[in-house]
C-alpha cells in the first residue's frame, strides 16, 4: 500500500514539505512506516492566489515522492508523519490523467472522495503517477517508451547503467545513455534513494550535497541469466548504496540477492 498527502497553500500546523506532516488520527490506518507516499495539492483557491508561484499548477496535482519514516502523536492527540527521502518532481503530475484520475475512487466515496486529505493508493497507482513525473513526453506516449527502453538484457548493460551513475562515460554504451538515465530516473522515483539492503541514505548521512545520489542495481533473475529480457523499473531495479553493491557483485561467477545481502547484515548484526 502507498499513500496520498494533501499539502495546503495554507496550513495551521508546523508542516514542513518533504521533513514533517501532520494529520488528523482518523487516517492512522492509511499510514505506517516505510510507506512510499505521494504529495497531492488541489485547486488552487482564488483567496490564495499569491501562492500560485510555489506551486508547479493552479490544478489538482501530484508534485513530490517520498517515504513515511517515522509516526509520532503531537500533544493534541493527532499525529505527525516524519518524511524522507523527498523527491520533488519537476513538473506537475495533474490528478486528472485525460478523462480519468489516477487514483479509483472507490464507489461509496464518489461524492466526497477529494475531501480526505490522506488517501490509501494501490502500489500501482504509485508507480503510474512516479512514471508521469519522471517522463517528461506526453502521457500518450510513456507507453511507447516503457517498450523502447525495455532492453537492458544482461549484467554487460547493467555495467553500463552503473558507469553512467558513477560518471564514467563510454564511448561503446553511449546509444545506451538516454535509455538508462530514464530508466534509474524512474527507478529512484518509484523506489526512493534508500538502500533496499542495509537502509543507508546518502542525504540522510552526507547531508544535502549528497542527496539522491545511490547506486541502481539491476536484479537478474538466474533464469534470465544470459538472455533477453524486458525491464520493469517496479521490480528488476532497486537502489543500493555502494557498499552494498560493491558486496553484491564481489565474486563474478555469483550476484547475490538482496534478501541474501540482507540476511548476511542482520547476521553479524546479531553476532556478540
Ligand atoms: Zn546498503
Ligand atoms: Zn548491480
Amino acid at each position: 500500500m502507498c499513500v496520498v498527502l494533501t499539502e495546503n497553500d495554507v496550513s495551521q500546523w508546523d508542516d514542513e514539505t518533504g521533513k514533517l506532516y501532520h494529520f488528523p488520527k482518523q487516517y492512522q490506518k492509511s499510514v505506517s512506516p516505510g510507506m512510499r507516499f505521494v504529495y497531492y495539492k488541489g485547486k488552487l483557491k482564488s483567496e490564495n492566489k499569491q501562492y500560485s508561484s510555489q506551486r508547479l499548477s493552479d490544478a489538482p496535482h501530484y508534485f513530490g515522492v517520498g517515504r513515511i519514516s517515522k509516526i509520532e502523536p503531537d500533544d493534541a492527540g493527532n499525529l505527525n508523519a516524519i518524511l524522507t527521502d523527498f523527491q520533488r518532481f519537476d513538473q506537475a503530475v495533474l490528478a486528472r490523467n485525460g478523462d480519468d484520475y489516477y487514483e479509483e475512487i472507490p464507489e461509496s466515496k464518489k461524492s466526497n472522495y477529494w475531501r480526505s486529505s490522506v488517501r490509501p493508493i494501490s502500489a500501482d497507482v504509485f508507480a503510474d503517477i512516479a512514471v508521469a513525473a519522471a517522463l517528461t513526453e506526453p502521457r500518450h506516449i510513456i507507453s511507447d517508451i516503457k517498450n523502447e527502453v525495455a532492453h537492458i538484457e544482461n549484467e554487460a548493460d547493467e555495467e553500463s547503467l552503473i558507469s553512467y551513475l558513477e560518471g564514467k562515460k563510454s564511448s561503446k554504451y553511449v546509444t545506451t545513455y538516454e535509455r538508462d538515465q530514464k530508466l534509474k530516473k524512474l527507478a529512484k522515483i518509484i523506489h526512493g534513494t534508500t538502500c533496499f539492503a542495509c537502509g543507508f541514505n546518502f542525504g540522510d548521512f552526507y547531508g544535502e550535497y549528497a542527496k539522491d545520489f545511490i547506486h541502481i542495481h539491476h536484479v537478474v533473475p538466474v533464469s534470465e541469466f544470459g538472455g533477453s529480457k524486458s525491464v520493469d523499473p517496479n521490480t528488476d531495479l532497486v537502489p543500493v548504496c555502494a557498499n552494498c553493491h560493491g558486496i553484491i557483485h564481489r565474486k563474478k561467477d555469483r550476484t547475490l540477492s538482496i534478501d541474501e545481502l540482507k540476511d548476511m547484515i542482520s547476521a553479524t548484526k546479531k553476532a556478540p
